[in-house]
């Protein structure tokens, strides 16, 4: 099983990240699994994931070459990682970033999250990044959708803009685009290289209602959809959320490009 969207974030952050998301106010949850480092590697390998992505994101200038490099220090220490870097356009040398991320530290992609990092998907200082990214064959995972607590909802037409001018860039948005599963969808049918992933889908919980696109969903995008949990920032049983895909009876041939064989392919990983 590969999961697709693992956070991997330094001990220190990590702290601050479940910090802000226990404060009652701000609509989140308390974490499940406040693990970091090698025991986000033996967790997951408990729950049968032998390969999975480092997401990070930025909220501030300064904060992407540190994480950057954390990751690809962690890399190369744990082989279970498939590195995701990210870049943040206020730090002035985004095109530097892009080069040194994906030619030399070899990262398969970068985590955007615009609503965290106030910076929009389309904003233009990221076309020289998507730029060397389709070059290159990597892969942007994006949260451009209102779920959880978002209020904002012209993430797709902000995507569709960048995927007009670069239509092989290969994009994996988070979550199937909840809540808006619609303009996604339209965006998937228009665009090849448009991919999701199901953290947090269709997992019964408190915290999120209207979270599963349903069954059709998973039918028509089967070939595009990516397994991920959004590990470890979760409130639910990591089990959850794969008996929540169970559920939905899809069928083993299914099942088994959901959980694995589609990210190996899009991915490029052998043996996983
Ligand atoms: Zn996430």
């Amino acid at each position: 099983m590969i999961d697709i969207h693992v956070h991997y974030f330094p001990e220190g952050m990590f702290q601050a990240i479940w910090r802000y998301f226990a404060i009652p106010d701000h609509g989140l949850w308390d974490v499940k699994y406040k693990l970091y480092g090698s025991q986000i590697i033996q967790a997951l390998k408990k729950e049968g994931v032998k390969r999975f992505t480092t997401l990070v994101y930025a909220h501030k200038p300064g904060l992407a070459g540190y994480l950057n490099d954390f990751i690809r220090e962690s890399a190369d220490q744990f082989p279970e990682l498939i590195p995701f870097g990210t870049v943040f356009v206020g730090d002035g040398r985004s095109e530097k970033v892009a080069r040194q991320i994906f030619e030399q530290y070899k990262f398969y992609g970068m985590k955007l999250h615009p609503f965290v990092s106030n910076e929009n998907l389309d904003d233009p200082r990221f076309f020289p990044v998507y730029e060397i990214m389709q070059d290159l064959g990597k892969i942007l995972v994006c949260h451009p959708s209102s779920v959880p607590i978002y209020q904002k909802t012209d993430g797709s037409i902000r995507l569709r803009k960048v995927l007009n001018q670069f239509q092989r860039l290969k994009v994996i948005v988070a979550h199937c685009g909840a809540f808006e599963y619609e303009d996604y969808s339209l965006l998937a049918d228009d665009f090849e290289y448009i991919y999701f992933d199901t953290a947090f889908n269709c997992v019964h919980s408190e915290f999120l209602a209207n979270n599963c696109p349903g069954r059709e969903f998973f039918l028509r995008y089967q070939d595009r959809i990516l397994f991920g949990s959004d590990f470890p920032n979760i409130p639910h049983r990591y089990s959850k959320q794969i008996d929540s895909l169970h559920g939905l009876n899809l069928g083993e041939a299914v099942e088994r490009k959901l959980f694995s064989d589609n990210a190996i392919k899009l991915i490029g990983l052998e043996g996983a």
